[in-house]
């Protein structure tokens, strides 16, 4: 049964590669799952004679659109805007937008493939999707930014809606974007439909701890794994890289816990100060004047900065939680944070690590969170949001925690357990694809072909 499901994960990748050819992050997700789902295959052949496999690397849909904006100075910028509506199976499609220069098909076809089992992870009724743009928001001001998402709205408005595709914020889209683009979705079609977005602000149908949920869940999630060894954030020394929106939530989460994280990043550089980063500083350098993490050390001279990201990962710590982009640890950096004895790794990020940095962590006992269940929290808290929407009400900031916080356990003693009863205990990166796959895979069966 083992050589039949093997060879048949084996088949799949390689039509995947045949037919999506030098989609390098997309075959990566694709090769994660697989590998992981093989002992699935060899204990119920159902799924491989329903041809499920075949049919989740395929996405439902893949739209791509043209996106013409005018820049404050009078000339048109052409950017290109996607939707990947991967799967449907258990909700309506759900997941970010990103808008950064980095945006291919791959990058989204990727991060929609995550989105289909991370959703799922959570329990709630949310199928897979992704979006963005390639659209470099650094440097442009409020009015560019207001015209460029007006545009992307004016074409994606066909493809969403709060029962068939729900988008919500990513790496380059926060509060500011998500509300410009309701405020456009909602001129075009002539009605409050609150549930079309998530990560929307307060006043027009947001979710209190949205704007936390991801950061606060991924280090929930760490702890889980913590404490199942009798340890805890308690007076460890932390490192987060980016400075987003999910590092800074996880930084205040960390720090509430009584860790000292010393270091974050973006994508120019990585500042370590070692008497605990200022978060408020980071918060007004970041979320308010939009400037550069370089400028930390300016008002905080004791702390240093370094050029380049991924000297990061050379600082001493316990606890490293990668919160910026895809790939960001690779092998050699994976064995470095070894090296210098880190205990736990939980990926704030999407895919930040690389098939052999995860390797080097689950060979040398590092406990690691793998992304679709450390930072499942974000998408979690949008799927409250969406309910909060269709009810008419708004839960408190407590209620939210309170659920995200149970989210997050769950979606812990799920993983825990499938790799448990798969032969894989203590992985998480296998037990996190079982149980998400399973709950998609099922519906996929009872809904036919
Ligand atoms: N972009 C986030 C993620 O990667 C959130 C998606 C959402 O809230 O729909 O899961």
């Amino acid at each position: 049964q083992t050589s039949a499901a093997q060879q048949y994960v084996q088949s799949v990748y390689e039509a995947v590669i045949k037919r999506n050819p030098h989609e390098n992050e997309f075959h990566q997700a694709i090769k994660e799952i697989l590998d992981s789902l093989t002992p699935v295959f060899a204990k119920h052949p159902k799924y491989m004679k329903q041809s499920i496999l075949e049919r989740i690397v395929e996405p439902e849909r893949v739209v791509y659109f043209r996106v013409p904006w005018v820049d404050d100075s009078g000339k048109t910028h052409v950017n290109r805007g996607y939707r990947v509506q991967f799967n449907s199976a258990i909700g309506p499609y759900k997941g970010g937008l990103r808008f950064h220069p980095s945006v291919n098909a791959s990058i989204i076809k990727f991060l929609g493939f995550e989105q289909i089992f991370k959703n799922s992870l959570t329990g709630l009724p949310i199928g897979g999707g992704k979006g963005g743009s390639d659209f470099d928001p650094k440097g442009k001001s409020d009015n560019e930014i207001m015209r460029f998402t007006q545009s992307f709205m004016t074409e994606l408005y066909k493809y969403i809606g709060p029962d068939e595709d729900v988008p919500a914020g990513d790496i380059g889209v926060g509060a500011r974007e998500i509300g410009y683009m309701f405020g456009q979705y909602k001129r075009i079609r002539g009605g409050h439909e609150a549930g079309v977005l998530t990560g929307k602000g307060i006043i027009y149908g947001g979710s209190l701890t949205r704007t936390e949920a991801t950061g606060y869940g991924c280090v929930y999630f760490v702890n889980e794994m913590l404490e199942s060894k009798g340890l805890s954030f308690k007076d460890s020394t932390v490192v987060v890289s980016g400075s987003g929106n999910v590092s800074i939530y996880a930084i205040d989460k960390a720090t509430q816990l009584g860790a000292k994280v010393v270091a974050c990043s973006d994508s120019n550089g990585y500042v370590y100060d070692p008497k605990g980063i200022n978060l408020q500083t980071v918060k007004r350098l970041k979320e308010v004047e939009r400037k550069r993490i370089s400028e930390y050390v300016n008002e905080h001279p004791h702390a240093e900065y370094f050029e380049g990201c991924s000297g990061i990962w050379s600082i001493p710590c316990d606890i490293a939680l990668p919160c910026a982009t895809q790939n960001e640890i690779d092998e050699e950096s994976a064995k470095l944070l070894v090296a210098n004895g880190v205990k736990a790794v939980g990926e704030g990020a999407n895919m930040p690590s690389t098939l052999e940095a995860i390797e080097v962590f689950l060979n040398n006992g590092v406990l690691f969170g793998p992304a679709k269940a450390a930072n499942a929290g974000g998408v979690a808290v949008s799927a409250l949001e969406m309910s909060q929407n269709s009810m008419r009400l708004s839960w408190t900031f407590e209620e939210v925690d309170a659920k995200l916080h149970s989210i997050m356990k769950n979606i812990y003693q799920n993983s825990v357990r499938a790799a448990e009863a798969y032969g894989h205990s203590g992985n998480l990166v296998v037990g996190a694809n079982i149980a998400g796959f399973l709950r998609v895979a099922d519906a996929m069966l009872a809904q036919g072909v």
